[in-house]
């Protein structure tokens, strides 16, 4: 039995989580949910405590996690979001961010050119290491000579990993992209690891791009493009930019993976939208498309192209919420991909 924990979150991740797993629920597939109601803002703000380790306890017992968003307005500390996100990134060592986006429907590029609308790759960021290491320090404060550092972590086992994720799941090439010629020591080790990795796939097409470059090469041409492998803030960076050219946040899905233990967070790309929570306007789509990433990599590759394909029809039909030109509210567009299941 395959046992999904889900935490909803906050703001509109307890409106969009409840049609992904409608949505899956339609497909049959015999899931079990676990779900954790009390991570969220609310309990938070009562009890203090974000992710117990009993909470933890039962994330490790499941087979993957589906998650809504987390954060609110009323919490102003960071603890929360990183006593939830960052806790179990890091406890489960969840090294590869991977955001696959594919354009949904041509009138949602923000592209004039036609033939180069269809984008179709998959940005692997790494996950763990990085500038968002939280590293460094601030000297001689309230100072001329003030100085901030931010420290960028790159070891050869955590680089090599994820550019080895990145390889084990392209289909015609993989592109690295980074700043070598301007971060030296940082460069050189995801050089080294790159020429390393590239050696053990040579079935697979290698390119190498500086960050600068491939970002406007994603405007320019995204049809270029199968998977690109970045460090942590260029990945941020870059799957930001790319999820805008395939549809807009409402539509971005995005897994964070221990490719070695198999185990996955899956959560849409957006956040809590406090500015909409409660209206009934929030796309589901970034969910549904996250929880179609989630059955993908627990072995139901059918099941999830058939949830691809009904969102892309619900789309074309203008089945949809506001953010992508139609009318509907979060479970009208729910039971609209639903209804479009074949
Ligand atoms: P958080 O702090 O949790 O990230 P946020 O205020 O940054 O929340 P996001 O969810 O990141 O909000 O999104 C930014 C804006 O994009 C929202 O305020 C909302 O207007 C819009 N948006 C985000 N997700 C959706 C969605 N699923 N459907 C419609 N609009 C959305
Ligand atoms: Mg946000």
């Amino acid at each position: 039995m395959t046992v999904i924990s889900v935490i909803a979150g906050d703001g509109i991740g307890r409106e969009v989580v409840p049609e992904a797993i409608e949505t899956l629920d339609a497909l049959g597939l015999g899931l079990r949910y676990d779900v954790l109601d009390h991570v969220n803002a609310q309990s938070y703000l009562r009890t203090g405590a974000a992710l117990s380790d009993s909470d933890l306890d039962r994330v490790r017992a499941s087979d993957a996690t589906l998650l809504g968003a987390v954060g609110d307005p009323r919490v102003t500390s960071p603890d929360y979001a990183r006593g939830v996100l960052l806790r179990l990134r890091f406890e489960l060592d969840l090294y590869v961010n991977h955001r696959a986006v594919t354009l949904l429907h041509d009138r949602l590029s923000p592209l004039r050119d036609e033939k180069r609308r269809g984008i179709d790759c998959v940005i692997v960021r790494e996950n763990t290491e990085g500038l968002y290491a939280g590293i460094g320090g601030a000297l001689r404060g309230s100072s001329e000579l003030e100085t901030a550092l931010d420290v960028e972590v790159n070891t050869h086992a955590g680089v090599s990993r994820v550019i080895a994720y990145a390889f084990s799941i392209a289909r015609t090439g993989v592109c690295l992209v980074d700043k070598s010629n301007a971060v030296p020591h940082g460069g050189r080790l995801w050089q080294r690891c790159w020429a390393e990795q590239c050696a053990q796939w040579p079935g697979i097409h290698a390119t190498h791009q500086y960050v600068d470059t491939a970002a406007m090469r994603l405007v320019a041409d995204p049809t270029a493009f199968d998977v690109i492998v970045a460090n942590n803030s260029h990945g941020d960076i870059l799957s930001d930019l790319a999820a805008q050219l395939g549809g807009g946040l409402g539509t971005a899905a995005s897994a964070n993976l221990n490719a070695r233990t198999g185990f996955g967070l899956y959560e849409p790309v957006h956040g809590s939208a406090p500015d909409i929570a409660g209206t009934g306007s929030a796309n589901p789509v970034g969910a549904v498309l996250s929880a179609a990433l989630m059955i993908e990599h627990l072995g139901h590759p059918q099941e999830a192209l058939a949830v691809r394909s009904a969102v892309a029809r619900s789309i074309a039909d203008r089945r949809c919420t506001p953010d992508l030109g139609g009318t509907l509210t979060t479970r009208q567009a729910g039971a609209a991909i639903r209804a479009a299941l074949d």
